[in-house]
This record gives structure tokens, C-alpha cells and sequence, in this order.
């Protein structure tokens, strides 16, 4: 328990997870989709089994602050019968899931073990890893299909063989491998200008390392290797990134590499944008 001299929360958002199973799914996609059709929420995927923390098959609505008033009262209505899991983003996802919940109906035992602290750093001795992005092929698209993220983020982006998919009916879509030597690690598929048809207007679209291969900077150097490929095509202008308003971690990471946020965008996500007006070379 806090003490009574705790400060009040800073809080960014909500996330409330719809608990079901494969009797109420029908229910909980059918509840789901009116609330996304009803409030400004971004509704996460239908997952049909235990992700994250999460005991139960569930599907995420993240909303902002704002919206509390209206969204939890409504589910709570609505819900017939379902239990949904509501808790706040302040930052600690830990104090969140564990100190700051909130139930609509039955509680649910949540395993918080993802929460608690990360593992060491690798030791400085350890040799760094040599990071390079590589052509998707015939021999490593099933592994990058395997690759895994952790699962408090399978809400924040599509799957990867979702977005090769995407780029095998898309000229301008341009997908990469990422290894850290010879290991497949991640995955990145972004657009070139052709997409908007606005010249020197590159955007990211999806960015992913594996979930055991996190925490090793791996991704940071990823992301450099990215843009300088995009610069060295020449006459870029921007590069835009977007992301869940909620994933906190994105935010930062991507603020440390210059993107500034424009706003949220039709679908709901947090446009941001590097400006590389001076780079462009070639
Ligand atoms: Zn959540």
C-alpha cells in the first residue's frame, strides 16, 4: 500500500483488457468492436490465447485519460458477464498491473513476472555485435515469420508475416532482415517516396526485435543502420514513424533519435517525424 503521503499518479492513459474465452469470444469481439466504434480507442488484436500478463484469452482497448469517465462506465454495462481488467499507464507498468487495477466483475490472477526487473546488462567486455539489414528471401522468411515479440507489445504491431504480405502486392514497400552477426533478429519494413507520391518522404512501418534478443541495444543500432540506408539513397526530406500514443517505451526511444511527434493520425496512431532536410546527399 502506498503511504498516505504517495503523490497522486501521473497518468497517461488506460488500457482495459476483455477477458474471454472460446465460449464468450463471439461476445468479447462483438463488445469490443462497439466500444472501438463508439469512443476514440485504439482496440488491439483478438488474441485467442494468454498473452503478457494477462491469464485468459483478451483483447486491449487503450484509450486516453480523458475518456475514463465514459469508457469505464460503459463496459461495465455492457460486459454481460465478461470480466474486464482496467489499469492505468503511469510509466511503471509493474505498480500498474499490480497496485493500481481495477475490476469489472470477477478477478483474474495476472502473472506479473514480465514486470519485475530486467535482467543485467551483457557484460562490457562482451564483444559488440555486428548489426546489418538484409534482403528477405526464399530462405529467411519463415524464420522472420517465427521471430517473437515480448507480449505486452503484440498489441502495438502487426505481425511480420502480415507486413511481408503487405509488400509483396507494394512496389514501393521495402522489407529487411536484421542479424546481429549471423543471427536473425528482427525485421523492418518501411516506404519509399513512391507510397505518398510526395518526393523525399520516407516512413518506417514496421520495426521489430526479437523478444529475446531485446534489452541488448541491438534495436538502437538497428534503427541506424536504417536511417543511414534511407539517407544514402539521396534527396531525403523526412522520415516519418508511428506508433501506439501509449507505448511509452517507443516514444522514447524514438524521440532519442531526432522524431518529433506531429499528432495522431486517422487510425489512431502517434505520427513523428526526423526532418533530414540538411542530410540529404547523393
Ligand atoms: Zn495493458
Amino acid at each position: 500500500m502506498p503511504s498516505p503521503a504517495a503523490p497522486p499518479l501521473s497518468i497517461q492513459g488506460y488500457h482495459a483488457h476483455v477477458y474471454f474465452s472460446a465460449d464468450t469470444i463471439a461476445q468479447a469481439r462483438a463488445l469490443c468492436a462497439a466500444a472501438a466504434g463508439r469512443f476514440a480507442l485504439a482496440m488491439g488484436r483478438v488474441h485467442e490465447r494468454p498473452v503478457g500478463p494477462h491469464p485468459d484469452w483478451s483483447c486491449q482497448l487503450a484509450f486516453g485519460a480523458a475518456l475514463f469517465g465514459e469508457i469505464v462506465p460503459w463496459l461495465n454495462a455492457e460486459r454481460a458477464g465478461l470480466t474486464v481488467f482496467v489499469h492505468p499507464l503511469t510509466g511503471d507498468e509493474l505498480a500498474d498491473h499490480r497496485d493500481h487495477a481495477i475490476w469489472l466483475g470477477r478477478s483474474r490472477p495476472l502473472d506479473l513476472s514480465a514486470f519485475l526487473p530486467p535482467r543485467p546488462p551483457s557484460p562490457p567486455d562482451a564483444r559488440p555485435l555486428h548489426i546489418t539489414l538484409r534482403p528477405v528471401t526464399r530462405d529467411n522468411f519463415e524464420a522472420i515469420t517465427d521471430l517473437e515479440l515480448l507480449p505486452h507489445q503484440e498489441d502495438y504491431l502487426a505481425s511480420n508475416s502480415y507486413s511481408i504480405a503487405q509488400a509483396s502486392f507494394n512496389p514501393h514497400l521495402q522489407t529487411r532482415a536484421v542479424y546481429a552477426d549471423e543471427t536473425l533478429v528482427g525485421f523492418m519494413l518501411y516506404a519509399t517516396p513512391g507510397e505518398t507520391g510526395v518526393p523525399g518522404d520516407y516512413s518506417i512501418w514496421r520495426f521489430m526485435v526479437d523478444a529475446q534478443h531485446q534489452g541488448g541495444g541491438i534495436g538502437r543500432r538497428a534503427l541506424e543502420r536504417l536511417i543511414a540506408e534511407i539517407l544514402a539513397q539521396g534527396g531525403v526530406r523526412q522520415i516519418g514513424i508511428s506508433y501506439v500514443p501509449d507505448n511509452t517505451a517507443a516514444r522514447r526511444f524514438y524521440a532519442s533519435f531526432g522524431f518529433v511527434e506531429r499528432g495522431i493520425d486517422d487510425s489512431g496512431e502517434m505520427v513523428a517525424v526526423r526532418a533530414c532536410g540538411g542530410e540529404a546527399g547523393g
